[in-house]
């Protein structure tokens, strides 16, 4: 198991659980597990607030739009008095200034002259937006699904809350393949998600994955949970993630979660995989849809870009994956 808990904790604000690693991964499913459980409130990809969100009126994981939705006002009038107070094109303009890969060197030490100032002013809208979340749901945890490794750096520098981060991560073959598939936006009128080719994904897999272990070694907590596993026994990998984070097991919640099935609630996420939006009962399988859909030669390159980190995360060879570093 990997636990790195070596860095000093603040003492107050909100504790935000930032889910890392690269999309099409399961995030969506784990979050909302998570969000279910009493003393946690999933909010889903919350990057994206400022633009599906507050400019573009999306509709909310409860169903409402984001502008209808109770939990979004209360927190927009606890976090600026009313998103009408916020500049949102200011703060979509700061997240895609500094939300990139190539700002990780900077995101690191700070910056420097506009850079440093940017990344100030957008820390101190997530300061008061994480807090507004956690003092309006009355949750202890608030799950973060933005799993870009820059927005991670970027919400360690919260100067009031405390980030950790649950490292998830699937292997490549399955992702590559999900990345490469046609799939509709039932939030979006049926428009398709955006595609990417394997080879693409595989780099991008393997860089993000470097730099979540990076970041946990480096002061963050962090707990690597692979997608296989939380698949495999939902259970016990809830219960070992509650634990990582401090939450107390509760067991009417966890009854919901059966040997191969989860019960979904409603939540709020604010943007996400379109299942966000799906309700009850929650059948959980391994999809290794890949073996038979991604040609042998996009296999073959898969794993040629991502071998190292398959091995690390034992995806080689035949023996069962073990839940557990
Ligand atoms: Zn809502």
């Amino acid at each position: 198991m990997t636990v790195e808990q070596n860095g000093p904790l603040a003492p107050t604000g909100a504790h935000v659980a930032f889910i890392g690693g690269t999309g099409r991964s399961g995030s969506t499913l784990l979050s909302r597990v998570l969000g279910g459980m009493p003393g946690v409130c999933s909010v889903g990809e919350l990057c994206w607030l400022w633009s599906y969100g507050v400019t573009n009126n999306r509709q909310c994981g409860c169903g409402a739009s984001f502008a209808d939705c109770p939990f979004w006002t209360a927190v927009g009038k606890r976090a600026y008095g009313g998103w009408a107070n916020l500049d949102a094109v200011r703060a979509t303009e700061l997240r895609r200034r500094l939300t990139r890969n190539s700002r990780i060197p900077a995101l690191w030490t700070g910056g420097r002259g506009r850079f440093a100032h940017d990344l100030d002013e957008y820390t101190g809208l997530l300061d008061r937006l994480y807090s507004a979340i956690c003092t309006e749901s009355g949750a202890q945890v608030v799950v973060d699904n933005s799993k870009q490794a820059a927005a991670a750096l970027i919400a360690r520098r919260v100067s009031s809350s405390r980030l950790s981060v649950i490292h998830l991560v699937r292997r490549s073959h399955g992702v590559a393949y999900s990345w490469s598939k046609s799939v509709p936006r039932s939030d979006m009128g049926g428009r398709e998600m955006r595609r990417r080719s394997p080879a693409r994904t595989a780099v991008r897999w393997t860089a993000d994955n470097l730099l979540f272990e990076t970041i946990g070694r480096f002061g963050t907590p962090r707990i690597l949970v692979r997608y296989e596993d939380f698949v495999a026994d939902p259970h016990a990998e809830t219960e070992r993630i509650l634990a990582f984070l401090g939450v107390p097991v509760d067991a009417a919640a966890m009854a919901t979660i059966g040997p191969d099935t989860v019960e979904l609630g409603i939540d709020h996420s604010v943007w996400g995989n379109p299942m966000r939006l799906r309700t009850g009962r929650e059948r959980l399988r391994p999809d290794d849809t890949w073996r038979q859909q991604l040609p042998p030669s996009a296999r073959r390159l898969v794993t040629a870009l991502s071998l190292p980190a398959l091995a690390r995360y034992r995806y080689l060879g035949r023996a069962a994956p073990s839940r557990t570093e």
